[in-house]
């Protein structure tokens, strides 16, 4: 495994295999067959890509999302990998190309659809091909939940290359879909590989949906810079909270199945290039992210089962880093949900989901513990990183709460809802109430020393444990039952926990600071640069890369090459602009004067030429132009003609006539065909005050 080590490191950046990686990898190097179930984020890409590298010919990827093709193809060219993507965006000329490259064996992955298989026939051969990896592989089965019919036709595949070893890869962890994919793709024999489903960096915890907007501005208040996603059940609500959020002042959009097909895929792109901080979104949105520092998920309403809350909170901290998983909890989600269900199909198995995603948010031992054994896996002990592990429940004697809460649902006849119930033991006078002369009751105001949010909790607590019955289908009234007599009438004993008061609340701790973090100027670095290379920012470097950055300080790029995530190309492209960076952040704690751009100018106004100023700084040409160009749109006074033509400007300036210009300078590079230096770009757009 010497090499595969070696490709590691030089080729992904990273020293050392996750979980079962080098296991499956090696199995795959051995021609075998694998099935692979691991969790979102778990480092599934790697399995086949890197047992690529090694391959003589070509490993062929099959992909249900194009969207998807092209991001996983960028990340790999950036690390010097070639690959390429065939599908049916693709214009004839740019198909046939991709061929040529498979036959003169100069590319190492190819990404396609199922649909677009029957283009490249003429390749699908042994003497072409060395590995099979069929991505998102539970797309195949008609009892996952992503089913595409096109995945039916796979089975040719290992039918007709028998001796080419299949990969298939799936986050979905079920029996039934497991089975499917292994007879569907025909590798009954494949080895199956199943990683563990915990995710121990997300954060996991559960509210009561009351004053949503106010619980998620206090929690955006705590991280205002991270990017994340809020999970709605309805259009409207998107949009409401999204414009919320902008009032806030965050940058926030709503997405839904309503909006056109270019409206969607902008604020996809927006969102993953680092634009957009906040999505608000059916759950239409996610599918295909591969957005690696998305830093939370808010489940606005409950999710519909355990299977998609698990697979939408698992879109945040696919780097690894901390990030929280928030749902809110409703009686009314409920309600709605079990009204869709009436209608539907299917009606056992999805009530017994909702059951199941219920006590999940209703639990009162660790949620992880609940999440991991819906999946059949079992933690030894509490996590400590979930909402109950940190505040565990206080349970106390509930026996009186239950007596007066149930002695008023009787005494309206059961004929109202929790709300009004909650009035009468706190003796509101409202409407309602003295409408119906509630306020003559015995119970009337018995509860007042309760607050209004206390007396909820309790009331569902009770709904819960059985002691008092809601009437779905009767404009969910409270009702009671032969448990609630016996809390009435005999010794039935019922335990209740305190409500938690947010004040002293303990939440899973944040690292703040105030002064600019090394992070943050790095963070703007990687921007620049994406803007610049018009990539993801994460694919620049992810949120891991620059943590580590920032705690190990590398001095030369020797150190630079040994954080996680820093490939050999990578490292050739950006460690000079990154060690910068890093190193003025030293000098400013050394107190040492000047910035480099100072440092720049003064060699500038001793009138020494670009090279001179290189050689004396002992950085590359394309630093120094770009600290003439910041030191220029600082007021600075630099002659920017003499480094940049007036024909070069004019030309730069033609572009942008034609271009939509957000900051890349590729697309003007290109518009110019190709004839203007980078540098040279952006001395121009500095002068022409872009
Ligand atoms: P999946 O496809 O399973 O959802 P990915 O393949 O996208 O996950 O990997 C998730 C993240 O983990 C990526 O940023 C990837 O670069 C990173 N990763 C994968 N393998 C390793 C490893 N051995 N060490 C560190 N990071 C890794
Ligand atoms: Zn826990």
């Amino acid at each position: 495994m010497q090499s595969t080590l070696q490709n590691l490191k030089h080729y992904f950046g990273y020293e050392s295999f996750r979980l079962q990686q080098e296991e499956i990898i090696h199995n795959l190097l051995n021609k075998k067959d694998a099935l692979v179930i691991m969790p979102t984020g778990g480092g599934k890409s790697l399995c086949f890509q890197l047992p690529a590298l090694e391959f003589p010919g070509l490993t062929l990827v099959i992909s249900p999302l194009i969207a998807l093709m092209k991001d996983q193809v960028d990340g790999l060219q950036a690390n010097g990998i070639p690959a390429a993507f065939y599908n049916s965006s693709q214009d004839f000329e740019t198909q046939q190309e991709i061929l040529e490259q498979v036959s003169q064996k100069s590319i190492k992955l190819l990404y396609t659809a199922p649909e677009s298989l029957a283009g490249l026939q003429d390749i699908l051969k042994p003497s072409y091909i060395s590995c099979v990896a069929v991505d998102e592989a539970h797309c195949i089965s008609s009892w996952g939940h992503d089913f595409r019919p096109s995945y039916k036709q796979l089975g040719f595949l290992k039918k007709s290359m028998p001796e080419v070893p299949m990969i298939a890869l799936t986050a979905t962890a079920d029996k039934a879909t497991r089975v499917d994919i292994l007879n569907q793709l025909t590798i009954p024999k494949a080895e199956v590989f199943i990683s563990s489903f915990n995710r121990e960096n997300i954060f996991l915890g559960v509210k009561m949906a009351n004053k949503r907007l106010q619980q998620i501005e206090k929690f955006l208040a705590r991280r205002p810079d991270e990017a994340g996603i809020v999970y709605c059940l309805s259009r409207k609500s998107t949009e409401k909270l999204a414009s919320d959020l902008n009032n806030f002042g965050y940058q926030a959009e709503a997405y839904h199945a309503g909006l056109d097909h270019e409206t969607r895929s902008q604020i996809q792109e927006n969102f993953i290039f680092d634009k957009t901080q906040i999505v608000c979104a059916t759950i239409a949105f996610g599918m295909g992210i591969d957005k690696s520092n998305v830093r939370w998920v808010i489940h606005y309403n409950m999710p519909k089962n355990i299977e998609s809350y698990y697979q939408e909170i698992g879109r945040a901290g696919r780097d690894g880093l901390p990030s929280q998983g928030l749902m809110f909890h409703s009686y009314a989600d409920v309600i709605q949900y079990r009204n869709f269900i009436d209608d539907a199909a299917n009606q056992d198995v999805q009530y017994a989901k909702l059951d199941r995603i219920k006590q999940f948010a209703e639990a009162k031992s660790c949620r992880r513990k609940v999440l991991l054994a819906y999946f059949g896996e079992y933690l030894e002990e509490d996590c400590g990183h979930c909402d109950i592990c940190l505040n565990p429940p206080q349970f106390m004697d509930g026996k009186i709460y239950a007596q007066k809460a149930i002695s008023a649902v009787a005494r309206t006849q059961q004929n109202e809802p929790i709300g009004v119930i909650i009035d009468i033991l706190r003796g509101a006078k409202n409407q309602r109430i003295l409408e119906r002369n509630y306020d003559q009751l015995k119970t009337y105001g018995v509860g007042k020393d309760i607050a209004w949010r206390d007396w909820q909790h309790y009331i569902l607590e009770m709904i819960n444990q059985g002691v008092l019955d809601i009437a779905f289908h009767d404009a969910n009234k409270l009702k009671v039952n032969s448990l609630s007599k016996k809390v009435l009438f005999h010794d039935y004993q019922v335990a209740l926990t305190k409500p938690v008061d947010p004040k002293v609340e303990k939440r899973e701790v944040l690292k703040k600071s105030k002064k600019k973090s090394l992070f943050e100027s790095l963070r703007q670095l990687r921007m620049q640069i994406a803007r610049e290379e018009d990539l993801p920012p994460y694919l620049v470097f992810n949120d891991a890369s620059l943590k580590e950055m920032e705690a190990q300080r590398p001095k030369d790029l020797n150190a630079f090459l040994t954080i996680s995530g820093v490939t050999q190309r990578k490292a050739e492209r950006f460690a000079e602009e990154f060690l910068n960076v890093i190193n003025q952040q030293k000098k400013r704690q050394k107190k040492s004067k000047g910035s480099t751009y100072l440092k720049t100018f003064e060699l500038y106004q001793e009138g020494l030429s670009l090279a001179e100023i290189c050689k004396s700084r002992g950085l590359k040409e394309t630093t120094i132009i770009s600290h003439l160009a910041k030191l220029y749109q600082d007021g600075k006074k630099i002659s920017l003609l003499d480094f940049v033509s007036q024909n070069e400007i004019d030309q730069v300036s033609e572009a942008l006539n034609e271009i939509k210009y957000e900051g890349a300078l590729k697309p003007i590079h290109e518009a110019i065909g190709g004839q203007v230096q980078y540098g040279k770009i952006r001395l121009a757009l500095a002068y022409l005050n872009m």
